[in-house]
C-alpha cells in the first residue's frame, strides 16, 4: 500500500512535514512519533494531523471507490494503519461523492415515478359528482383538515397540530390510504424527504399515509375530467364538494349511506376512547370479535357519552384486576369486553340510569366527525351531547331535515307524520 499526497502549496516545509508524518518502517510501524514531529515543527501535538491535512490531501491506493476509482482519503495515522477489510466492512467501498450522486439519482427517479403515477391517476378522470358517498365525505374531510389556504396543495396529515382528521391515527391512515386506493388523490412529488420510496418488488411506492403530502386527482366536474387539461382546479373541487354535502338533496338521495357513515364515525370515536383508556393504564389495546360485538350492543342501547362511561368503568375494572391478580397485562385487557357486557346486562335489567360522560379534553371532535355530523346531518359535537343511541338521533334528524325541506307547509298545526 502506498500513501499518495497532493500538496496544496509548494513550500519545502510542507513536503517535509507530510513525508515525516507518513514515513513507515519495513514492519509497518511509523518511523517517528507524533510528539517528536510536532515538537520539531513547533505545532501543538493535537493540531498535527489537522496541519497535515491543511497542507496536503492524503489518500491510500489499496482501497478504491468501485464507482469512480478514487483512492480512499486518509485523515490521520489511524486511517493509514487500519486494515483495508475493516474499512470496506466486507463489501466494496464507495466514496462520499459517489454515494451523494447515487442518493440524488434515487431521489430523481422517485420524483419521476411520483409524477408518473400522479398523471396516471388524473387520466382516470374521477369527478366530484360521481364519487361514492364515503369517498366524498373522506375527501372533503381531508381537504378541510390538510389543504393549504389556496386549496392547491394537500399537506401531510401529521402537520396539522390543531385538529385531528379522524378519531385515531389508525383511522387517519385508513382514510388517506382508501382515497389513494380509489385514485381520488395521489402521493405528491413534493412530499417531505424520506416519507416515500420506490417499492422495487411491488412496482409501487412504500409510503407513510400520515406523513406524505397529497395531490388531488379528482376533477370538479365530468366535463373537466373529460378534457383533462390545465390541471385540477382545487378550489372548484372543494366548493362543489362542500355544497353537495351540505345540501338536503344529498342527504335525501343517500340516507342509508349517511346513516352507515355516521355509525362508523361514532364507532371510531368509541374505539379511540377505549384505546385511550387502556393505554393510559398501561394495558394493550386489541380489538377482537368479542369487543366488536359488545361495543355494537352498547351503541344500540346507549348514547356515545354513556358508552364512554361504560368503557371507562370496564378499563378501571381491568386495571384493578391487574393489580389484584398480578396477571399478565394482556390477560387483564381481556377482561374489558366481559366487564362491559355484565355491567350493561345489570344496568338494562334493573333499569339503571347510566350517567353520560362529557367529551374528554383529550378526544376533541375530529374533522371527519364534523363533516358527517355537523355539516351533513346538522348535529353538533358528533352527537355526543344527546342522550340517545347515535342511530336513533341520526334517524330523527334525517326525518326532520327532510321534513323541513319538503313541501312548504302553510298550516300552523303540526302535520301528523305517518
Ligand atoms: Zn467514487
Amino acid at each position: 500500500m502506498n500513501i499518495h499526497a497532493q500538496f496544496h502549496d509548494d513550500k519545502p516545509s510542507s513536503r517535509e512535514l507530510v513525508e515525516r508524518y507518513c514515513a513507515a518502517t519495513e514492519n509497518g510501524k511509523f518511523q517517528e512519533t507524533t510528539t517528536h514531529i510536532a515538537k520539531d515543527f513547533g505545532i501543538p501535538q493535537h493540531r498535527l494531523a489537522a496541519t497535515v491535512r491543511e497542507v496536503a490531501t492524503l489518500t491510500r491506493d489499496d482501497i478504491q471507490c468501485i464507482v469512480c476509482g478514487a483512492y480512499y482519503p486518509v485523515a490521520n495515522r489511524n486511517d493509514m494503519t487500519q486494515n483495508a477489510s475493516v474499512i470496506k466492512r466486507g463489501s466494496d467501498w464507495i466514496c462520499g461523492r459517489c454515494q451523494e450522486d447515487a442518493k440524488q439519482q434515487e431521489a430523481e427517479e422517485l420524483e419521476e415515478s411520483l409524477w408518473e403515477s400522479l398523471h396516471d391517476y388524473q387520466r382516470i378522470g374521477n369527478d366530484v359528482n360521481s364519487l361514492p358517498v364515503e369517498q366524498s365525505v373522506r375527501l372533503l374531510a381531508l381537504l378541510k383538515h390538510s389543504a393549504d389556504e389556496s386549496l392547491t396543495q394537500i399537506h401531510p396529515v401529521s402537520h396539522n397540530r390543531i385538529d385531528t382528521l379522524a378519531a385515531s391515527e389508525n383511522h387517519e391512515i385508513d382514510l388517506a390510504s382508501s382515497l389513494l386506493a380509489a385514485r381520488v388523490i395521489a402521493i405528491s412529488p413534493y412530499s417531505p424527504a424520506g416519507t416515500v420510496e420506490i417499492n422495487q418488488e411491488a412496482h409501487g411506492h412504500r409510503y407513510h399515509p400520515r406523513h406524505v403530502a397529497w395531490e388531488l386527482t379528482t376533477y370538479p366536474d365530468a366535463e373537466a375530467a373529460l378534457i383533462m387539461v390545465g390541471g385540477i382546479d382545487g378550489p372548484a373541487v372543494y366548493r362543489k364538494l362542500d355544497e353537495r354535502l351540505s345540501s338536503t338533496a344529498f342527504l335525501e338521495a343517500h340516507q342509508d349511506a349517511v346513516r352507515e357513515i355516521a355509525h362508523r364515525a361514532a364507532k371510531e370515536e368509541v374505539l379511540a376512547y377505549l384505546e385511550l383508556c387502556l393505554t393510559e393504564r398501561g394495558l394493550p389495546f386489541r380489538v377482537g370479535e368479542k369487543t366488536e360485538h359488545v361495543l355494537t350492543i352498547a351503541m344500540q342501547n346507549y348514547s356515545i357519552g354513556q358508552v364512554f362511561a361504560i368503557i371507562w368503568r370496564a378499563a378501571r375494572s381491568a386495571s384493578d384486576y391487574l393489580v389484584r391478580s398480578g396477571c399478565p397485562k394482556r390477560q387483564a385487557a381481556n377482561v374489558v369486553p366481559g366487564a362491559m357486557e355484565s355491567f350493561m346486562q345489570r344496568a338494562l335489567g334493573n333499569g339503571w340510569n347510566v350517567d353520560p360522560f362529557k367529551r374528554p379534553g383529550k378526544q376533541a371532535q375530529s374533522v371527519l366527525s364534523r363533516v358527517v355530523f355537523n355539516q351533513i346531518l346538522g348535529l353538533p359535537d358528533g352527537a355526543f351531547s344527546f342522550n340517545l343511541p347515535v342511530s336513533q338521533i341520526v334517524d330523527q334528524q334525517i326525518a326532520q331535515r327532510l321534513d323541513d325541506a319538503g313541501e312548504p307547509n302553510t298550516s300552523l298545526d303540526p302535520v301528523p307524520s305517518s
